[in-house]
C-alpha cells in the first residue's frame, strides 16, 4: 500500500464532517506532494523550522497547521503563512501570537491545548483552566480561540483513551459556540475513539506515510 491508497483508506473510514490533517513531520517533500496530489491540502507539521522549510518550497495552496509545542521564541517566524496552531498552552504563547498576527494584519485560529493523558509529559491546560483562559483570550484581538485540542495516553488500553478523550468532549460541550467549533482529537491509533467521541479534526501521520 501506498501514500495514495492509505490516504483514500484514511478518508473513507472518516466521518465526512471530520477535517483530516495529514501530519508530516520528518517526511520529505515528495512523499508529501503524493498527498497533495491526491487531493489533500491540509497538512500539520510539529517543528517550526521544519515547517517553515517546507511552506517555502511546496505548494503555495497548503494549509499548514503547526501541531507541536510551539516555543514563543519561534511564533515570529510561523505568523506569517499559518492557518492553524493547535497546540497553545498558556497565555504567555496566545499573547505572542497575537502580537505577531497584528504585525500582519492577521487573525490567526488557535486551539486550546488541554492536558487530558496522564503521562506528565504532555503539555497543555488543566481542564478546569480552559473557561477562564476563554475568558481572558477576548483581550487579544488578534487570535481567534476556535477550539481544543488533546492527546490521549500512549496506551493500548481503549477505556482509558475513551475516558480521556470523554473528559475533553465535555469541556468542548461546555465552551463551543459559534467561533469555537473545533475538537482536535485523534491519531494514527485512536481516531476511530476520537470520531466516536465527537473529534471535528482527527491528526494522521503514520497511518497514511508509514512509520517514522
Ligand atoms: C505526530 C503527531 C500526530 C500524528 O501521529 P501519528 O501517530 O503518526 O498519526 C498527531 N498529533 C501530534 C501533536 C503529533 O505530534
Amino acid at each position: 500500500m501506498g501514500i495514495a491508497d492509505n490516504l483514500k483508506t484514511i478518508q473513507n473510514s472518516i466521518l465526512k464532517e471530520v477535517t483530516l490533517v495529514v501530519v508530516s513531520k520528518t517526511k520529505s517533500n515528495a512523499d508529501i506532494l503524493q498527498a497533495y496530489n491526491n487531493g489533500q491540502r491540509i497538512f500539520g507539521e510539529n517543528k517550526v523550522k521544519e515547517l517553515v522549510e517546507k511552506a517555502a518550497t511546496l505548494p503555495q495552496d497548503i494549509i499548514w497547521h503547526m501541531i507541536g509545542h510551539l516555543q514563543t521564541n519561534k511564533v515570529k517566524l510561523i505568523t506569517p503563512f499559518v492557518n492553524l496552531i493547535h497546540g497553545v498552552d498558556s497565555l504567555k504563547l496566545l499573547k505572542e501570537i497575537d502580537k505577531r498576527a497584528r504585525k500582519h494584519n492577521r487573525i490567526i485560529d488557535c486551539l486550546l491545548q488541554v492536558h487530558i493523558a496522564q503521562e506528565s509529559s504532555k503539555f497543555g491546560f488543566g481542564i478546569n483552566e480552559i473557561q477562564q483562559t476563554i475568558t481572558e483570550a477576548k483581550q487579544f484581538k488578534n487570535i481567534k480561540i476556535s477550539g481544543l485540542m488533546g492527546m490521549a495516553t500512549f496506551t493500548n488500553n481503549k477505556m482509558q483513551i475513551s475516558a480521556e478523550f470523554q473528559s475533553l468532549k465535555n469541556v468542548f460541550q461546555e465552551v463551543k459556540n459559534n467561533q469555537i467549533t473545533i475538537l482536535s482529537i485523534g491519531m494514527s491509533g485512536d481516531y476511530q475513539i476520537a470520531i466516536e467521541k465527537g473529534s471535528t479534526m482527527v491528526r494522521i501521520g503514520s497511518a497514511i506515510f508509514g512509520s517514522r
